[in-house]
């Protein structure tokens, strides 16, 4: 159970900015974050988990689709109150209405969940709270402290008052924006070819088909990116897009090219929107390093997300896990360096670097096929017998098909 108690005040007319003490502190209560929190308490670490917002996962910034694979992998075990809809398989779409379906029925796969986004991050907090973690809402950080040149902490403003957080170590988790990091000297800016820029409606009064997610390719639909349609249940659903930084050649492009597929969609262009979410995500390989002296860096503020789908939620995860594991290692023998941190380097690099790689060479790829091309991959993939119903399985059917796309990076396939 984290301690940590402030000191500070005022003492002799001088007024003291309140300090909290602690083994760790992490900065920002999204999925990385909190599992941070959650293996950093259960290994006895007093650590302190502070969030900006108001409320742990809203405002709501997420098509909130993920596969199933992966959660009991991070030990979180499926919720039904964080469950809005089970999907059966996914439809990808070209320019010309071509289909692709990737059905788990047939399979045998799991495919995977739409999730309530905001009840997903709130009971990954509700862990990290139940393992010991002490949770600051409303606490932004606002720089980071160093002494001697070391890192000593962070400096935050917590409900309106500035306070400051020592630590052994700090966790940025503050996703795509990523702060702290750069506060501590890390370049952690993409190239704009490398974000995407995107918007989301949640729409209710639609008719789309309530077991499929659905992804929709084209240089006039989507550049650069693509158009998702995730059913959330009760003739609704998250309708976003994402479009490619470097190709957003109209002023709110993602709106702009949002907006004209809705009107156009007979499923869509009688439907109500209830909730409008817009971010951005990085589609670049993770940071050349994730770890500094005093400093790790987990999910989206690492850059450890999906290039392909910007699909991140289980990066963070893990992320997070692999995290807190390392710190409980490096609070044994007290070192923090960069040096003692490695593992942790190692474990996320083991697991996600080379398919992170992979995934971004394809976008790359992807994004200088003309949609005549697309047409005719996504007409030919519709008969393929696919092996596995994920991007690796859509890539090495590409493979089999069409070689010469993929010969860059043939051997990550
Ligand atoms: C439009 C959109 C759709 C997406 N759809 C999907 C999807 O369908 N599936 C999927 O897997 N991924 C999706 N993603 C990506 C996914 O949301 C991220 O990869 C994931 O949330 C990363 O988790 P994280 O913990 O690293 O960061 P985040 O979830 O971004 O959490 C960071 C937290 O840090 C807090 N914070 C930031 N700065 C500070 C500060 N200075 N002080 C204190 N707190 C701070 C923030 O408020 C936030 O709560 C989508 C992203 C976007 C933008």
């Amino acid at each position: 159970m984290c301690e940590a108690l402030p000191c500070g005040g005022i003492e002799d007319g001088v007024i003291s900015v309140k300090t909290y003490n602690c083994d760790i502190v992490i900065v920002g209560a999204g999925p990385g974050g909190s599992m941070a929190a959650k293996f950093c308490a259960q290994a006895g670490l007093d650590t302190i988990l502070i969030e900006k917002k108001a409320e742990v996962g809203a405002p709501l910034r997420c098509a909130e689709g993920v596969s199933k694979s992966w959660l009991s992998e991070v030990g979180i075990e499926p919720d039904r109150s964080w469950i809005a809809a089970d999907m059966v398989g996914a439809v990808i779409k070209s320019p010309a209405g071509h289909e692709f379906r990737m059905d788990g029925r047939k399979t045998g796969e799991e495919i995977g969940y739409v999730l309530e986004r905001h009840l997903f991050d709130k009971a990954l907090a509700r862990d990290a709270a139940d393992a010991g973690a002490k949770i600051m809402m409303r606490t932004g950080c606002t720089g980071v402290i160093r002494e001697g040149g070391k890192l000593v902490g962070i400096k935050a403003n917590s409900m309106g008052e500035p306070i400051e957080i020592r630590a052994k170590c700090v966790v940025a988790a503050d996703g795509y924006e990523s702060q702290v990091a750069r506060w501590a000297g890390v370049k952690t800016v993409p190239k704009m070819g490398d974000i995407n820029s995107c918007i989301q409606y949640r729409m209710t009064n639609i008719d789309v088909e309530q077991e499929w997610c659905e992804f929709i390719l084209g240089n006039d639909i989507a550049p650069g990116g693509y158009l998702w349609i995730f059913p959330k249940g009760n003739r609704s659903a998250n309708v976003g897009i994402g479009i490619r930084g470097d190709r957003c050649n109209v002023p709110a492009a993602a709106k702009y090219y949002l907006d004209k597929w809705i009107a156009e969609d007979d499923r869509l262009n009688k439907g109500q929107i209830l909730e409008v979410a817009s971010g951005m995500v990085s589609t670049c390989p993770g940071l050349d390093s994730a770890i500094y002296d005093n400093l790790v860096l987990v999910g989206d503020a690492a850059r450890i997300i999906d290039p392909i789908t910007g699909g991140g939620i289980c990066h963070a995860c893990r992320t997070g896990m692999y995290a807190g594991k390392v710190l409980a290692e490096c609070n044994e023998k007290n070192d923090f360096s960069k040096e003692a941190l490695k593992p942790y380097e190692r474990m996320w690099r083991n697991r996600m670097d080379d398919k992170i790689v992979r995934n971004w060479m394809a976008k790359e790829k992807m994004n200088s096929i003309e949609d005549k091309q697309m047409d005719e991959i996504i007409d030919i993939l519709s008969d393929y017998d696919l092996k596995q119903l994920d991007v690796f399985g859509i890539l090495k059917a590409i493979k089999d098909k069409f070689p010469d796309l993929v010969e860059e990076f043939a051997d990550l396939i």
